[in-house]
C-alpha cells in the first residue's frame, strides 16, 4: 500500500480502494477505510510510522470496500466518523445491502459476505453537502448520486476526493457494466465533476489525475452505451422483452459471466437501474403479463 502526495496537504493509500489523507494543522483525516480490518490494520501503521495522527473519518459511501474497515480505525484511533444520511444508515445496518440484493427479503448465508456486508460501524455525524468545516479542514461535499443513493465526494485543500462518481478507463474496460443504481444520477454526478475545477482528483479505485476529463467522458459514454443498448434491445421486439431475458442478453452482449449468485445480483441491480432511467425518460414501460415482468418500448405501446 503505496502513500502518494498529491498537494501539500493531500495524500492518499494506493491500493485496490485508495484511501484518502488530508493533514492539517496538527489533525489528520481519513477519506474511507478499505475492505476490512487488514486493511485498516496497515493505513494506521503507515500513520504511525510516519508520525501522521487522524481524528476525522469521512467515508463517502456505504459500499463494502469503502467502509469495511472503519469499525477497526474507530476503535483504535477513536475517530470520529462522518457519512452522508443515507449512506450512514447502511454502514449502520450493514445487512441492508444483502436485503436490497436480494429483493427485499432476508438474505441467505451465501449472501452475507464482507464484500457485500461490512463491519458495522456507529456514525457520529451525518455529513450534509456544501461547505463545512471539520477541525481544521474547510471541505465541500459533493452529492454525488448514481453508483450509490447518496454518494458524496470530497472537496478539500484544492483535491477532489471523487469516490466511486467515475472509475478509471482500465477499470471500466474490465467491468464493462459499472455497478449503479441510477443510470441518469451516475451521468448527472459524473457532469458535475466535469465542471469541477481544482488541482487535482483522487477516484476511489485508479490514478490521481490532474485533468480526468477523458476518464470521466469515457464514464458518461458507457452509461450512455449500456442505456442505448438495453433501449434498442427493448425497441427491436415490439411485443416486450422479460426483466430475464433483458438481464441474459445484455452479459452475453458485453461478454460477461456472473460467476455467482451475489454478482449476478449486483449485475441484475445495474440493469434495473438503466431500466429505471429509461422508464423516467418515458422510452419503455413496465407491465405485467401471464405472471411474468416485461419491458415494453413506449413507441410499441403507441403502436398497439
Ligand atoms: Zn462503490
Amino acid at each position: 500500500m503505496e502513500f502518494i502526495s498529491v498537494s501539500e496537504h493531500c495524500h492518499y493509500f494506493k491500493s485496490a480502494v485508495n484511501i484518502g489523507y488530508v493533514f492539517k494543522d496538527g489533525k489528520g483525516m481519513l477519506i474511507d477505510s478499505g475492505l476490512e480490518k487488514s486493511t485498516a490494520k496497515k493505513v494506521l501503521k503507515q500513520l504511525i510510522k510516519r508520525e501522521l495522527p487522524v481524528h476525522y473519518l469521512i467515508v463517502t459511501h456505504a459500499h463494502a470496500d469503502h467502509y469495511g474497515g472503519a469499525a477497526y480505525i474507530k476503535k483504535e484511533a477513536h475517530v470520529e466518523v462522518f457519512a452522508p444520511p443515507l449512506e450512514a444508515a447502511i454502514m449502520e445496518n450493514p445487512v441492508l445491502e444483502p436485503i436490497y440484493l436480494w429483493n427485499g427479503a432476508f438474505p441467505m448465508k451465501a449472501l452475507r459476505n464482507k464484500f457485500l456486508e461490512g463491519q458495522p460501524v456507529k456514525v457520529d455525524s451525518l455529513l450534509d453537502c456544501g461547505e463545512q468545516a471539520i477541525g481544521p479542514f474547510q471541505i465541500t461535499a459533493i452529492h454525488l448520486p448514481g453508483h450509490s443513493y447518496s454518494q458524496c465526494g470530497i472537496l478539500v485543500e484544492e483535491i477532489f476526493y471523487a469516490a466511486d462518481s467515475y472509475f478509471e478507463v482500465e477499470v471500466l474496460r474490465k467491468h464493462k457494466v459499472p455497478f449503479i443504481v441510477d443510470a441518469n444520477a451516475a451521468i448527472t454526478s459524473l457532469e458535475k465533476v466535469l465542471r469541477l475545477s481544482c488541482s487535482g482528483f483522487v477516484p476511489g479505485h485508479g490514478e490521481f489525475e490532474k485533468d480526468p476529463t477523458y476518464t470521466i467522458r469515457a464514464n458518461i459514454e458507457c452509461h450512455e452505451h449500456v442505456k442505448t443498448f438495453i433501449q434498442n434491445l427493448i425497441e427491436s421486439v415490439p411485443s416486450g422483452v422479460s426483466m430475464d431475458t433483458i438481464q441474459r442478453k445484455i452479459l452475453e452482449h458485453f461478454d460477461l459471466k456472473a460467476r455467482e449468485v451475489g454478482q449476478w445480483l449486483l449485475y441484475r441491480t445495474s440493469f434495473t437501474a438503466y431500466l429505471s432511467s429509461l422508464v423516467e425518460d418515458g422510452k419503455v414501460k413496465l407491465t405485467v403479463k401471464d405472471n411474468v415482468l416485461w419491458v415494453i418500448s413506449t413507441n410499441s405501446l403507441d403502436l398497439l
